[in-house]
């Protein structure tokens, strides 16, 4: 007899993100890929013994960032980052067969949290133009669907949900949570934030990761009404965001002048990038994160290849679902940009790249979807 786990994480692939070897300019993961507020590394620096002793306090932070946010209090759990607050969403509200709706290509995470809940999951894939396919996934919902998860603007993608279809999907659904991941939201600064206490059914996640620099020390949020909020804190561990991290959370939101600092960075680095690659005539799609999606065809691995030799990481999306030879370059502060661009003409030149590669549809990697 062998002991067997819940069914969806015996019928789930295992996750892999593709971390080894990251020690060259990081634009491949989407986080910050310069530096947290200064504030935050005195924080860091000024660590006590019995900081690392105490068990950490969440809910003094709690109040920090629902006032940061506008909120009460009593709307915001502090979660072990995004991924966590996907964990607990899916752990608190799907039972075995409940239907989950999102759009693809999308985060992974969603997949592997469905998945492993033992979810159906419905993939509504974008439009031919990557746009998001509202009328396909209002169509897609049914009385068993209890789940929708939108991420506007969407990775990796970088395209945007219209606030008007986020109001309409979740007044069609309303047995349904509609979890709304705005980890990019600092890149973008369209947000529901407001809404949370008059659309019953959302919540939203927000991450340190990307425009904060704090990807390593794991921290973000769910924001929703209190009917909500009590079911996932119930599912929280008590612990599940270190002290240290807490810390460093005060520090990171107070210091808005070096948040703005760096999100124009990457505004501005945005534009420019965009300009470049007009100039070298890559098709690539208009982002309101801090990535660009680009189209390469079928040499999109020897430029990943001949970026690599170059210093620079670029992430493959090709296995994704309508993302056949597409690569994702995420944005930096100007300097490394530069690089990156510089880098980008050198590599198409050394593997002998033309426009018309882009328009070759890559049959090579049919979408065996990663795990990443
Ligand atoms: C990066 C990312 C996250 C954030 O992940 P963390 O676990 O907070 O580091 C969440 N959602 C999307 C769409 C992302 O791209």
């Amino acid at each position: 007899m062998s002991v067997n786990p819940r069914k969806g994480i015996l019928s789930m692939p295992e996750y892999h993100p593709p971390l080894a070897g990251r020690n060259a300019m990081r634009l491949d993961f989407n986080e910050n890929t310069f530096a947290p507020s200064p504030k935050v590394l005195e924080v860091l620096q000024s660590t006590t013994l019995e900081d690392l002793t105490i068990y950490p306090e969440r809910e003094p932070r709690e109040r920090i960032a629902a006032a940061h946010l506008g909120l009460a209090p009593e709307h915001v759990l502090l979660t072990n980052a995004v991924d966590e607050a996907i964990h607990l969403v899916t752990y608190t509200f799907l039972n075995e067969g409940d239907e989950v709706i999102f759009a693809v290509p999308s985060f992974f995470m969603y997949d592997v949290n469905c998945m492993a809940m033992g979810a159906n999951v419905i993939r509504v894939q974008a439009e031919d133009t990557l746009a998001f396919p509202y009328e396909r996934l209002l169509a897609a919902i049914t009385p068993k669907t209890k789940l929708i998860i939108l991420c506007t603007p969407n990775n990796p993608t970088g395209t945007t949900i219209p606030s008007a279809q986020i109001k309409t999907i979740a007044a069609t659904a309303p047995h349904a949570v509609v979890l709304l991941d705005e980890a990019y939201f600092h890149f973008f600064g369209e947000t529901m934030m407001p809404e949370i206490d008059t659309i019953p059914n959302l919540v939203i996640a927000r991450t340190f990761s990307k425009a904060y620099g704090l990807a390593n020390l794991r921290i973000g949020l769910l924001a929703t009404n209190t009917g909500l909020m009590k079911h996932l804190r119930k599912a929280a561990s008590p612990y599940n965001v270190n002290g240290i991290a807490l810390r460093a959370l005060e520090a990171a939101m107070e210091d808005t002048t070096y948040l703005d600092w760096y999100c124009a960075q990457v505004t501005t680095g945005r534009d420019k990038l965009a300009t470049a690659l007009k100039e070298m005539q890559i098709p690539f799609w208009p982002s309101h994160a801090n990535f660009l999606l680009t189209r390469i065809g079928p040499k999109h691995k020897q430029l990943i290849a001949a970026m690599r030799t170059r210093g620079i990481l670029l992430r493959d999306r090709s296995s994704d679902p309508g993302l056949q030879g597409c690569v994702r370059i995420t944005i930096g502060v100007e300097e490394q940009l530069e690089k990156c661009i510089v880098a980008l003409r050198e590599s198409l030149s050394e593997i002998n790249w033309t426009p018309a590669d882009a328009k070759i549809v890559d049959t090579e990697t049919e979408p065996a979807r990663e795990y990443e």
